[in-house]
């Protein structure tokens, strides 16, 4: 554990109306917050010292009063199809897993907002090594930094253009955070990502999902998981606080950015939740609200005790749902080979000799400066 006791505070933590406010107090021109800001969102760079339009005498001086440092990368693993896990090392030596998903003509990264997480869900892995703590909004961040200058390296021509906070953690549950990070994603003159690309997946903590609407609706995904409150309160503790009927009324109310829909996750467990009876409890429940589900097949893991249906199973529900004019996908679980699909990721205690060396040389190309 390295817990400093006079840590300066990270720059990537902070809007860049606040970076403007603290040059200021510096004796520094507002314009030079902007020159860093395009830095550190636009160019993603390590350090101070690459910022070649500032003097070096202010990128000394911005040294001794910020950190710039990322979470370092200690583990990289890609399955088949390209989508990557990365473990991240934390200042205080936590360790998250962020995932970098290429999909036809972008990426998307499953954003980390949590050490460990304090739902309980029951067919979670990350619920069963509890919760630590919240992510530092410039942690919340940095993984964003860390997937740019990735892709940067490879030298991919794809951007990285959607955010989805459906990674350890639940995002509501650290909700200032995550509203400052959103906020600094969305600005223009940085990272620039459209709100409609920025996901938000809850298991449904409604009073957040108001303020959520009040301060930055986003994309909206409920991980509802049960067509009724005796089952959905049997997966998902926290569901006792929050009957699915002021849930489903949250949806409703909730702000629809450019007509999108919010997405109801629905993961399929075998003999739990899967059956035709149960779509079409589910359908009842959905009827006249703006939403589309996306199922899940559940993704096993020996620690976990569910199992999957079997594809046609999938399809049957699937097609009830269709049927009743509720537009339904599957989701295609990417990275279940690297223990990277929904639900997989886990906090780690971390143990040096776990990692090859063959994955730590690779990760030290492209975290530092790139020339
Ligand atoms: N806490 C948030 C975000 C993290 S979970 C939420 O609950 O939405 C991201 C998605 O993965 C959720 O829909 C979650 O329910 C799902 N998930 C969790 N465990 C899973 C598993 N074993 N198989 C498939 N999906 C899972």
């Amino acid at each position: 554990m390295t817990n400093k006791v006079d840590a300066k505070a990270n720059i990537r933590g902070l809007l860049l109306e606040e970076l403007r406010e603290l040059f200021v107090e510096l004796g520094e021109p507002a314009y030079r917050a902007d020159q860093v800001y395009h830095w550190i969102t636009c160019k993603a760079v390590l350090s101070f010292d690459e910022m070649t339009n500032l003097p070096k005498t202010l990128r000394s001086k911005l040294d001794s009063i910020f950190s710039i440092s990322l979470p370092e990368v200690v583990e990289i693993i890609s399955d088949s199809e390209g989508t990557t896990k990365f473990a991240l090392k934390l200042d205080d030596g936590e360790v998250i897993e962020m995932v970098l998903i290429p999909e036809r003509d972008h990426f998307t990264l499953c954003v980390s907002t949590q050490v460990g997480c304090a739902m309980g869900c029951k067919f979670c892995l990350t619920a069963r090594t509890g919760f630590r703590r919240n992510l530092e909004v410039n942690e919340i961040i940095s993984q964003v930094v860390l997937a740019k200058r990735f892709l940067l390296s490879k030298g991919e021509i794809l951007p990285l253009r959607n955010l989805v906070f459906m990674g350890m953690g639940e995002p509501l549950a650290n909700y200032s955070n995550l509203i400052k990070a959103l906020k600094i994603l969305e600005d223009k003159r940085g990272f620039n990502f459209s709100r409609k690309r920025l996901t938000v997946s809850t298991v449904g903590l409604v009073d957040k999902i108001y303020n959520l609407a009040q301060d930055f609706p986003t994309a909206l995904a409920i991980s509802l998981h049960a067509p009724n409150d005796r089952l959905r309160q049997q997966l998902i503790p926290v569901a006792k606080k929050y009957p699915l009927e002021i849930l489903l009324e949250a949806i409703k109310r909730f702000p629809r950015i450019k007509n999108g829909r919010t997405t109801i996750e629905y993961i399929l467990i075998k003999n739990v939740n899967d059956s035709k009876i149960q779509a079409e409890e589910l359908c009842k429940i959905l009827r006249g609200l703006p939403v589309k589900v996306n199922l899940i097949p559940f993704n096993p893991h020996p620690e976990l005790p569910f199992e999957r249906p079997d594809a046609e199973k999938v399809r049957e529900f699937q097609r009830v749902l269709l049927e009743h004019g509720i537009l339904t996908t599957v989701r295609k679980s990417k990275g279940i080979e690297i223990s990277a699909g929904c639900g997989q990721l886990r906090r780690r205690i971390l143990e040096s000799s776990s990692f090859p060396n063959a994955t730590y040389c690779e990760t030290t190309a492209w975290a530092s400066p790139l020339s």
